[in-house]
């Protein structure tokens, strides 16, 4: 390990919240990769299919339709926070997250999203992948959640995974202070960088932030020579209107992207928020069909951009 990855280990706090490392994935960057998701995110996006991850404490999950109704987790619960009542389990905001009532429950309905991990664990889970990532050209995905909400700890992984000589791609909203932004995101090996809408009111409405500082940070990442790609949800209604594609359109093309990549918007994560008790905001808004795509993709092709549509 070299000293300038001693430092960021030594000054990181000991452990992140972390609510999946996902295995063999061939989504978030080049070959097979282990993508860590980290839980906590400045912005509130309405399609959001990892609800979960938007808070940074751990939290419950409770899913309805695989519970008995046998009653073992309101004996468990130490704080009397849960009641059945007619055939009903409630948690009251008498929880304090603690597990005791995941563990008794047979059904598994009951989940904790989230565990602290140190350094010193993350790279364990993904060292079981060395021999994978040799033989794609992988490597490790940060991802969440917002990477960036956890950012010494993030820069510590990153200095680990480089010592290892493991490749790492970096995902984010790019939602953080340009300093503490530019510190990690030039620490990555590829950004992987989410841009959600580009009118600025509409941003605020549909995330819940700006996207002044999310814009300034891309421009000055791609200024630095760094390799970026960056990924658009395609939201019917919402971000594929004629203006919103022509102003993706126009301000991509004038920075030195690597690459853009569309991804469909999906309902599957709908379900997640009846499990935390939140409510879905887009309803059953519609899926983009192939047409939809095509006319996006069409729109940034032609303006120069190389794109790709992930399905
Ligand atoms: S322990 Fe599990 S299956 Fe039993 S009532 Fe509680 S949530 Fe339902
Ligand atoms: S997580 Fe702990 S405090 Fe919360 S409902 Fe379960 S047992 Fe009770």
């Amino acid at each position: 390990m070299d000293s300038a990855s001693r430092q960021a280990e030594n000054a990181a706090p000991s452990t992140a919240v972390i609510f999946n490392i996902m295995r063999f994935s061939t989504q978030d960057g080049p070959g097979i990769r282990t993508t860590v998701f980290f839980k906590g995110c400045p912005l509130s996006c309405w399609w959001c299919h990892n609800p979960e991850s938007q808070r940074l404490q751990p939290e419950l999950l409770y899913l309805e339709e695989r519970c008995r109704h046998c009653g073992d987790c309101v004996a468990a619960c130490p704080q009397h926070a849960i009641e059945q009542v007619n055939g009903t389990v409630r948690t009251s905001a008498l929880c304090r997250r603690c597990g005791q009532c995941t563990e008794v429950c047979q059904a598994e309905a009951r989940q904790i999203a989230g565990r602290r991990m140190t350094v010193g664990d993350v790279i364990a889970e993904i060292e079981r992948d060395l021999v994978f990532f040799e033989e794609s050209g992988g490597g490790v995905t940060l991802s969440g959640g917002e990477p960036l909400a956890q950012p010494r700890f993030v820069s510590a992984l990153l200095g680990a995974c480089r010592d290892r000589g493991i490749g790492t791609v970096l995902e984010t909203c790019g939602y953080a202070p340009s300093g503490v932004f530019l510190d990690v995101a030039l620490a990555a090996g590829l950004v992987l960088y989410d841009l959600k809408l580009m009118d600025p009111v509409k941003h605020k409405e549909y995330t819940g932030v700006s996207n002044r500082r999310i814009l300034a940070n891309l421009e000055e990442l791609v200024a630095r020579g760094r390799a970026v790609t960056v990924r658009i949800p395609v939201m019917p209604g919402i971000n594929d209107t004629l203006d919103e594609i022509g102003q993706f359109a126009r301000h991509l093309a004038a920075l030195p992207v690597s690459r853009v990549e569309l991804l469909p918007y999906h309902h599957i994560g709908a379900g997640k928020y009846k499990r935390l008790g939140l409510t879905y905001r887009l309803g059953d808004a519609p899926q983009p069909t192939a047409a939809d795509l095509a006319r996006f993709s069409d729109a940034l092709t032609r303006a120069g951009l190389n794109v790709r549509v992930r399905l």
